[in-house]
C-alpha cells in the first residue's frame, strides 16, 4: 500500500480509503474492514446517515464495532454533518446549521464510533452558496463549533465534501483557512473539478476522490484504452479510472465504497503500484482521447449547460455518456443510451443551439445529440 500526505497536515493516509455506504450488513462492515486494515488501508471515510436504521444501529456504529479493538493510531478516521438551512435532523447529522447542532453531531459521531477523537471533521456535501452560509456564516454557526472540537483535540483537521463547481469549492477554501482537506467527484471522464486538485495542490490541501468509478459505471473492458496509451491494452476500465486518479498530482486518496473482499483486492493492488500512472502517461492518455474527438473538445461535466435546454433535456448527462461510449469505447454504455426515452430522448433535440452558447467549450452537442439517436436506434435494431 502506498501512503501519501493529506496537504500540510502531516497526516499519512493510504491511497485507497474506505468509503463506508455500501456495506450490505454490520457483518459485511467487519469482514471488509478488517481485511483493509491487513492491506494496510488506513482512511475512513464514516457518514452518520449512512445505513440510518437508528442512533444505535447506522453507519457510525457499524464502522465502530469493525474497529473496535483496533489501536486508534492504525486508523485515519474522518467524520461528517450536513450542512443546510430548514428542520434539523440533528441524530443524523443532517440540515445542521448552528453551533449546538454541530457540537451534538461531534459528541454523537465520536460515542457511535467509539474513539477520543477524529482525524477529520468535514461538512458534508457543501455544495452550494447557501449550504455554505448554513455552515459557515455567522458566530452560532457549525463552523464554530468545528474550531472549538478542534482546539479540545477531538477533532484534529476541518474539511468539507462538495459536488459544486469548482469556483465554489475554490472560493470556499480561500475564504476559511482552516480547510486542510476537501472530498470531491472526480474521474477521466467529470474532469470540471481537475481545478480544484490543482489549486489544493498548491495550497497544502489534502484531496480526496470519492466515486471513483462513478458509481459502479466505469467498469469492464475497452479496445480504445490500449489505442490510446499501449500499455493499457487489456487493463479493465475500472483500474484504469483508478490509475487515472492515483497519478494524478495533488490527489491524497481515494474512496471506494468496497463491499466484496475482491473488489477490496483489486483496488488495493493499485494502490500498491509505486507509480500508477506517470505523469507523461496520464498526459498521452487525456492527449489520445481529445484527438479522439477531431479537436472538438471533452466534456468536462461542468454543468454549465444545466438547464439551458428548452426540450429539458439533461446535457451534460447525455454527452457523458456519448463521450464514454463513443470517444472511451465502453460498449458497456450502451445500456444507458437504450434507456433514453420519454423526456430523456435525444430525438427530442430541436438544434437550437442554446446549450452550446452556455457550454465554455462549444462543444458540438446538437451533433452529439444526432449520434446518440442513431446509436439508440442501431441498438433496438440488434
Ligand atoms: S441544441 Fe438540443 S440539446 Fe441543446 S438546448 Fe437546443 S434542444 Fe436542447
Ligand atoms: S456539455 Fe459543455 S457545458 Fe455541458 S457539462 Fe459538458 S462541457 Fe460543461
Amino acid at each position: 500500500m502506498q501512503y501519501r500526505l493529506v496537504g500540510d497536515t502531516g497526516v499519512s493516509v493510504s491511497a485507497l480509503g474506505f468509503g463506508t455506504m455500501r456495506y450490505t450488513s454490520p457483518e459485511n462492515a467487519r469482514e471488509v474492514i478488517q481485511a483493509g486494515l491487513e492491506l494496510g488501508v488506513n482512511y475512513f471515510d464514516i457518514g452518520s446517515a449512512y445505513h440510518w436504521r437508528s442512533p444505535e444501529e447506522n453507519g457510525e456504529t457499524w464502522v465502530g464495532r469493525a474497529i473496535a479493538g483496533v489501536p486508534r493510531e492504525r486508523m485515519v478516521l474522518s467524520a461528517k454533518a450536513q450542512p443546510r438551512l430548514g428542520e434539523a435532523r440533528v441524530e443524523m447529522g443532517l440540515s445542521i446549521h448552528t453551533r449546538d447542532q454541530m457540537w451534538q453531531c461531534i459528541e454523537n459521531s465520536l460515542r457511535r464510533v467509539g474513539v477520543e477523537y477524529f482525524d477529520f471533521y468535514q461538512l458534508w456535501d457543501m455544495s452550494a452558496d447557501d449550504h455554505f452560509a448554513a455552515a459557515c456564516e455567522g458566530q452560532d454557526s457549525p463552523l464554530q463549533a468545528m474550531r472549538e472540537a478542534r482546539d479540545q483535540g477531538l477533532v484534529r483537521h476541518l474539511g468539507f465534501t462538495c459536488h459544486g463547481s469548482a469556483e465554489q469549492a475554490i472560493r470556499w477554501l480561500g475564504d476559511i483557512p482552516d480547510f486542510r482537506i476537501c472530498t470531491i467527484y472526480y474521474n477521466f471522464n467529470d474532469r470540471a473539478s481537475e481545478e480544484i486538485v490543482t489549486y489544493a495542490r498548491e495550497h497544502g490541501v489534502g484531496i480526496v476522490i470519492m466515486g471513483p468509478l462513478r458509481g459502479g459505471i466505469l467498469v469492464g473492458e475497452s479496445e480504445v484504452f490500449g489505442r490510446a496509451l499501449p500499455e493499457l491494452a487489456g487493463v479493465p476500465v475500472q483500474e484504469v479510472a483508478l490509475r487515472f486518479l492515483l497519478g494524478t498530482d495533488g490527489v491524497t486518496t481515494v474512496i471506494s465504497g468496497m463491499k466484496a473482499i475482491s473488489e477490496l483486492e483489486q483496488n488495493a493492488r493499485v494502490a500498491a503500484m509505486a507509480e500508477p500512472m506517470t505523469a507523461d502517461q496520464r498526459a498521452r492518455f487525456m492527449a489520445a482521447f481529445e484527438e479522439f474527438t477531431h479537436g472538438e473538445g471533452l466534456c468536462t461535466n461542468c454543468r454549465y449547460c444545466a438547464g439551458a435546454c428548452p426540450e429539458g433535456l439533461p446535457v451534460s448527462q447525455h454527452m457523458s455518456t456519448y463521450q464514454l461510449y463513443e470517444i472511451f469505447g465502453m460498449t458497456n454504455m450502451a445500456t444507458q443510451i437504450a434507456a433514453m426515452t420519454g423526456n430523456m430522448d435525444p430525438g427530442l433535440c430541436t438544434g437550437c443551439g442554446k446549450c452550446v452558447e452556455a457550454c465554455p467549450q462549444s462543444l458540438p452537442i446538437p451533433r452529439r445529440m444526432e449520434r446518440l439517436k442513431e446509436i439508440a436506434a442501431s441498438l433496438e435494431r440488434e
